[in-house]
């Protein structure tokens, strides 16, 4: 057992603050990292404010893992003391049902294990990335090929890069396609460059009128603030695929609208409160779908880190300390981020040295 400092929740009320938990010696297949970096998801403030009502405390959040291995269990044979490593928003799945052989271990039939508040199959429960360190078995861990120096903008491609790779793979997106992408934060604007890398003609959907530019800089060709009618029907019946990030209940039906006959619109944002139910004659007249997706498996999300390395691809993010966090989480809930925060864990050596 290592003794580990971590930023947790103890309620939901509560800001976060330092809190020590003991993390696994490595077992042989295990993998231990030394944490470097971890993007802050909207998923993270979800959880640990309870919005989803199933966060069990203390929570330590955090699923945009990257660090370096510092041990080895003696039958891992793809890392070694000293690789860069990530974990993503998963540590295990009951790896037999039918999801899991196809590598979709997020529609684990017998529910994944997240990287935090993960004990959906029993056991403890798992605490994650805002912390010194984590221990994770071998084949849920994720190779870097970045380049080193561009580490901290690799973690957020854990969750948000994932995210909204797997459904634009999913649903083809590619040279020829009109592809919308709803919200410009963190998932919405790795959607964004992920599209764009894909070939597609990519309209970023906006509250924020002030986003425009930096739409056009990330690979948006088009920028539509979402809130205007008459810039919205301009693109009426005219989209293949929009993905929606919004990390808030909203109506879907305007954007349901701008789909073409057979387009998919697919939800990835999980915000507290239910959006109302679109309007059926909108999805039956064009022979419309609307879908969800989950993050994305292991395999795919090594095809992502793979996709985006290659294509240099990264986050834009904002460092931050860990002591700041609480204040990221209010920036974060008024769209106040460009484009995803993430923590250097070096700063928690701040509290160790005061604990
Ligand atoms: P984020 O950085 O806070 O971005 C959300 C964006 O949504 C904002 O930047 C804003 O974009 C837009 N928005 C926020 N409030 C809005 C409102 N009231 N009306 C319209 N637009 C609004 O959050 P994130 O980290 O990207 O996460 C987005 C959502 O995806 C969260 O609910 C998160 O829990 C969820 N998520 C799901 C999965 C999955 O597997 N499905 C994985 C990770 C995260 P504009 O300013 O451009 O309008
Ligand atoms: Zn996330």
């Amino acid at each position: 057992m290592s003794k580990t400092l971590t930023y947790a929740a103890q309620n939901a009320a509560d800001a976060l603050k330092p809190y020590a938990i003991e993390r696994r010696a490595p077992n042989a297949d295990d993998v231990q990292i030394e944490i470097l970096y971890c993007g802050v998801c909207h998923s993270d403030l979800h959880t640990a404010r309870n919005e989803w009502q199933n966060t069990l405390y203390p929570s330590v959040p955090g699923h945009e893992i990257v660090g370096r291995v510092s041990a080895v269990g003696s039958a891992v044979t793809r890392f070694k003391v000293g690789d860069l490593a990530g974990v993503g928003c998963m540590v295990d799945s009951c790896q037999h049902c039918a999801a899991c052989a196809e590598g979709d271990e997020q529609y684990c039939e017998n529910g994944f294990t997240g990287t935090y508040n993960g004990p959906v199959m029993g056991g403890e429960n798992t605490y994650g990335g805002y912390s010194e360190r984590i221990v994770v078995q071998e084949s849920f861990v994720l190779r870097i090929s970045h380049d080193e120096a561009r580490l901290a903008a690799v973690a957020p491609l854990l969750c948000a890069g994932i995210t909204t790779y797997s459904p634009l793979s999913h649903w083809k997106v590619g040279p020829g396609k009109k592809v919308g992408i709803v919200g410009l934060g963190g998932l919405g604007h790795m959607g964004v460059k992920i599209a764009a890398a894909m070939g597609a003609h990519v309209v970023l959907f906006t509250t924020s009128p002030n986003k425009r530019e930096d739409g056009l800089r990330l690979g948006a060709k088009e920028v539509v603030v979402s809130k205007d009618p008459e810039q919205m029907q301009a693109h009426a019946n005219s989209l293949d695929f929009i993905l929606n990030t919004v990390a808030a209940q909203h109506d879907l039906d305007p954007f349901l609208n701008l789909l073409k006959r057979d387009g998919t619109m697919t939800l990835v944002g999980a915000p507290e409160h239910p959006h109302p139910a679109p309007t059926v004659f909108n999805l039956i007249f064009k022979r419309r779908s609307l879908a969800g997706s989950l993050i994305g498996g292991i395999r795919e999300t090594q095809e992502m880190l793979d996709f985006c390395a290659q294509h240099n691809l990264v986050s834009d993010i904002e460092m931050i300390d860990i002591q700041n966090i609480n204040t990221a989480y209010e920036r974060m809930l008024k769209s106040d981020v460009k484009y995803r925060f993430v923590i250097d864990m070096a700063s928690l050596k701040k509290d160790a040295a005061a604990a």
